[in-house]
């Protein structure tokens, strides 16, 4: 049998995940594997909690040890071997160890090298000590800085997944924490509503969070923002996102897409033959918008790997694309998201339609009931779901886990309500949240109700819409109210609807929608013109960062 060379640039998710796999159906066959830095299959996304000793010992970060590597799946591993050229006509790579060059010939490359780090332009950033977060490398550079210094505060510049994983855990660490953000919110991934709990918690755990602004000048120890605040920082932490680590693929003559992405097909082969890719360096097909993306998350990486694994052993594997299902805990709070939010979805200018729905992880007379807010977007035409963002302390993996399958099953958002979720009251509702969203997008989409968004709201008044609040008096008077509205709690609608003018709209609101719900339907059987306030007041005053 005639052995191929399969040789691997990038040693970690995506180059591993195919190594291993590629091992076991492939007995006989070279792997070889290049990485740059020190250390291989570590846990980059475990990173952040060594910060604060949540992870308390380093070996841990590293998975699976290189001499397991070596003796269980005969991988030949070169560590802090950076592979710095490509022949493809030669079928040979350049690699640098220790500064010297060396050569290797393959049958197969597969590239995985990952994503590189934007460094944003910051005037004087050669003052003050800063750090990117990729590797374990990073890790000890950071680690060894506080160790030294015992800095006082931090700056993170960039408020994403990242950004805000590492400032829980500098926080933890007893380090005050300032994040810098240039968007409007943190974690733009998600919807403005829902980024708002992140900010909420962050200021609840003494996290400053500046948005809307970039760093004007870094100074010895400090940050002038742009609108001319000074911030103490004794160092930064760059997460200000990354970008395809594509540069040996485009000094190769591979072909790059978005963001210069290393373009693959279905079956993972670049422009180039015998050459492939995966992981975070890739442009993937988005399965909800059909338009090309970057996704790098491990999720991906990894059954990427495997699949091309598969792909070069014959079997009927293809390359289908991502949606982007992610998660991050910060501290008492899970913020997860699934598919698109609706600030990508008005960009495709497409129809789409939102719902919230809040409710509880399980029974809400059990014991240790929290809430949980969920947003679904979905097609009101074709009901296919677009997205999905949950947030709350228990509970919400599992919400986005579930619309995330229903996704990638292609299910519509009114099959939510056929799913039969475990049940018991330590454990979730026989109603659970995700059946509820169904519940209401079917009702959206039959019309037998009809809302308005937070966020259309304010215009909708300027109209002379009635708006009714149909809380109790207690509720509106813990949670506020729109001013020069009318009071009319639920229980005495039937009673009290003729002080509703019938010649006008009417909004109907209470806190997170259950009443608004029922009152419109009271108010519609009446004659009225009614909608209800998605979500209620409670996501209204989130969108509106109160
Ligand atoms: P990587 O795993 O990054 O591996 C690429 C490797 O290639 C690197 O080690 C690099 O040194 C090497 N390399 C690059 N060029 C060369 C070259 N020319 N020669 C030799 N070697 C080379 N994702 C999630 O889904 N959830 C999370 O919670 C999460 N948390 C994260 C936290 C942090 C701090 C970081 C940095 C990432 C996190 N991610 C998370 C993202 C996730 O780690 C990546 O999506 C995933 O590792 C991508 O796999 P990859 O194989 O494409 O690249």
């Amino acid at each position: 049998m005639n052995q191929k060379t399969i040789v691997v640039v990038g040693g970690v998710a995506g180059g591993m995940s195919f190594a291993t796999r590629y091992r076991r159906l492939h007995i006989h066959d070279r792997i070889i594997v290049f990485e740059k830095g020190p250390y291989v299959s570590f846990a980059n996304c475990g990173l952040p909690y060594f910060i604060s000793g949540e992870i308390p010992s380093r070996t841990r970060l590293l998975v699976v040890k290189e001499k397991d590597l070596v003796q269980r799946f005969r991988l030949e591993i070169h560590a802090q071997s950076e592979v710095t050229a490509i022949d493809p006509t030669k079928k040979i790579i350049t690699y640098t160890f220790h500064g010297q060059p060396f050569t290797q010939t393959y049958d197969e490359l597969i590239l995985s090298p990952g994503a590189k780090p934007i460094i944003p332009s910051i005037p004087g950033l050669d003052q003050i000590p800063h750090f990117e977060l990729r590797n374990i490398p990073h890790l000890d550079a950071i680690m060894a800085f506080i160790k030294e210094k015992n800095p006082q505060h931090a700056v993170i510049v960039g408020g994403g997944y990242i950004g805000l994983e590492v400032a829980e855990n500098l926080q933890k660490k007893g380090i005050h924490v300032s994040v810098i953000e240039k968007a409007p919110y943190v974690m733009p991934v998600f919807d403005q509503e829902m980024a708002a709990f992140a900010r909420e918690v962050l200021a609840k755990h003494g996290i400053d969070v500046h948005t809307n602004q970039e760093i004007k000048m870094a100074n010895q120890q400090s940050v002038t923002l742009s609108d001319g605040r000074v911030i103490p920082a004794d160092f930064l932490i760059l997460a200000v996102g990354v970008l395809p680590e594509s540069r040996l693929a485009k000094a190769t003559g591979i072909a790059l897409g978005l963001r210069e992405g290393i373009l693959v097909d279905h079956h993972y082969q670049t422009s180039i033959p015998h050459i492939y890719a995966i992981g975070d360096a890739i442009v993937v097909k988005h399965q909800v918008s059909g338009e090309d993306a970057l996704v790098p998350l491990a999720s991906p990486a990894n059954r990427q790997g495997r699949q091309l694994a598969d792909i070069l052993s014959g079997l009927p594997v293809t390359n289908r694309g991502s949606i982007g299902t992610a998660i991050v805990r910060l501290f008492e709070l899970t913020l997860a998201s699934t598919g698109l939010n609706q600030r990508q979805l008005t960009l495709t200018k497409k129809p789409y339609q939102a719902i919230h729905v809040h409710g509880y992880q399980h029974v809400s007379y059990y014991p240790g009931a929290t809430t949980i807010d969920l947003k679904v977007l979905f097609d009101p035409i074709t009901e296919k779901i677009l997205g999905a963002q949950a947030v709350g302390e228990q509970g919400v993996d599992k919400r986005i886990d579930v619309l995330a399958t229903a996704i990638k099953a292609g299910m519509k958002v009114s099959d939510l309500q056929e799913l039969e979720l475990t049940y018991s009251p330590p454990f979730g509702s026989a109603k659970d949240i995700v059946n509820m969203a169904g519940y209401v997008a079917q009702n959206t989409v039959n019309q037998i109700t009809r809302s308005i968004q937070w966020s259309e709201v304010f215009d909708q008044m300027k109209t002379g819409v009635t708006m009714v609040d149909v809380r109790t008096t207690m509720e509106r008077m813990a949670y506020g109210h729109f001013e020069g509205d009318l009071h009319i709690d639920l229980d005495t609608l039937y009673d009290q609807h003729s002080l509703i003018p019938k010649d006008k709209p009417v909004i109907v609101y209470c806190d997170t929608g259950a009443k608004g719900y029922n009152a419109e339907r009271i108010l519609r059987s009446m004659g009225y013109e009614v909608y209800q306030l998605d979500g209620g007041y409670h996501i209204y005053q989130k969108g509106k960062g109160k």
